[in-house]
């Protein structure tokens, strides 16, 4: 039976409610206290993270969505039922992450609003400026509301602000009957920041066969694709013998061990490369005489570009070997995440999707690659093929971190129009 389409939200439809119901759930949200800790192996590793989850499933149900999945691991799922008529629409689902980062505090966060922002310095408090010329985005927001923390701590919107937009869409959708749409879930995971997020991940649970992650940053964006991500673990053993007795006979582990590193090549250092270069970082190093030990991180969109330097530091590993002889170099290397393009781009339609959503707001989509991973990476290679895309936090894991309410309502309505749009062709 053909239906007739559904009109797109263009950034005017509706704007007061997307605006107030965004922000306030947002200044409501970053007040909780959810900042992840490396140390605590349980998750979530904060208590916060579990009062964030529960208020969230608490609101769900206020407003109407009651098919409502919370494990003891704060995992959230939110079913949103198909609308009448649009059972057979695909499922899609929209994840963002309940914590913040342990780089810097997240304790007592007060949001500052700055109505009409008049383009200078922003003044957070406690001595504090934004200043545009650090943050050129900013100057895109000249007349609208901007939200800051008062200076003293982190804002949160990585990614409260993805939180937010969620909700509210999902809040749209519940109080819009006549949109049709089919079924639709609502994902919050913990301990994203630590690299835990999908670790215990409930997947059985999950109906869609492919998610968006909302984490992204500038309003538009679209990020298919990260990193290949290698971790290398090297070991050295030396030949120890008295430092005054160790002519020609001691193997010092130190010395080989520094070697190793200084082997690596400086034009593929993180700090040499931006864009699509990829790098070696050793990222830890500890030693003695017998024994030492390197960690290193290998990443590269290019899959081929991740073996190559692979099999460059197994040998280097054999040279030095030869260079000391006695010396052992054993490397353990291990995959942390995978370059999500590939898979994403086995249903061209999960990106012609989002685009489709943000050019219906009137904005152009950016696609761009983050030199890093997300659990969306994670979600694709358990199956489920999961682009990021913006949730408008601009400054992440910092003092002046800032999110305009604008970017917040033209994600919030990227959501709704994904959900419409993907009832449209199907239905
Ligand atoms: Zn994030």
């Amino acid at each position: 039976m053909a239906t007739k389409r559904q009109e797109l939200q263009t950034l005017e439809h509706d704007r007061a409610w997307f605006e107030s119901d965004v922000l306030e759930r947002f200044t409501r949200y970053v007040q909780i206290n959810t900042t992840s800790d490396r140390r605590n192996t349980i998750t979530p590793s904060s208590e916060g993270q579990r009062a964030l989850a529960e208020l969230l499933a608490k609101e769900l149900r206020a407003i109407g969505i009651s098919d409502i999945y919370l494990n003891d691991h704060c995992y959230l799922i939110a079913s949103l039922p198909a609308t009448p008529g649009c059972e057979t629409v695909p499922s899609v689902g929209f994840l963002a992450h309940l914590d913040t980062s342990p780089d810097i505090s997240g304790e007592s966060v007060v949001p500052v609003v700055h109505r009409e922002y008049d383009g200078a310095k922003l003044a957070l408090g406690h001595g504090y400026e934004l200043d545009p010329a650090d943050s050129p985005p900013l100057v895109d927001y000249v007349g609208d509301t901007i939200v800051t923390s008062d200076g003293s701590t982190l804002l949160g919107a990585d990614d409260k602000a993805g939180i937010a937009e969620i909700m509210t869409a999902g809040a749209y959708l519940a109080r819009t009957p006549e949109l049709r749409h089919g079924p639709v879930e609502l994902v919050f995971t913990p301990d994203e920041e630590i690299g835990r997020g999908m670790d215990r991940f409930p997947l059985r649970r999950l109906q869609s066969r492919f998610c968006y992650t909302m984490d992204g940053g500038l309003e538009g964006s679209i990020e298919p694709e990260c990193f290949n991500a290698y971790r290398v673990h090297v070991t050295i053993t030396g030949q120890v013998i008295h430092p005054g007795y160790a002519r020609g006979k001691l193997v010092n582990a130190n010395t080989v061990a520094s070697e190793f590193v200084a082997a690596l090549p400086r034009s593929e250092s993180p700090e040499a490369t931006d864009g699509r270069y990829g790098f070696y970082c050793p990222v830890e190093m500890r030693g003695g005489l017998g024994s030492a030990e390197i960690d290193l991180i290998i990443r590269d969109f290019d899959m081929s570009v991740v073996e190559r330097r692979l099999a460059f530091l197994e040998s280097l590993a054999r040279s030095l070997e030869n260079k000391f002889p006695g010396v052992e170099i054993v490397l353990e290397s291990e995959q942390q995440y995978r370059n999500m393009l590939p898979e994403i781009n086995c249903n061209p339609q999960i990106l012609e999707l989002v685009k489709t959503a943000i050019r219906a707001l009137g904005i152009e989509p950016r696609i761009s690659s983050i030199r890093g991973g997300t659990d969306g990476a994670r979600l694709t290679e358990m199956g489920v093929p999961t682009p990021n895309v913006f949730c408008g936090a601009q400054n992440l894991h910092g003092r002046y971190e800032w999110v305009a309410v604008r970017a917040m309502v033209a994600a919030a309505k990227t959501v709704t129009n994904i959900v419409l749009a993907l009832a449209d062709e199907h239905g």
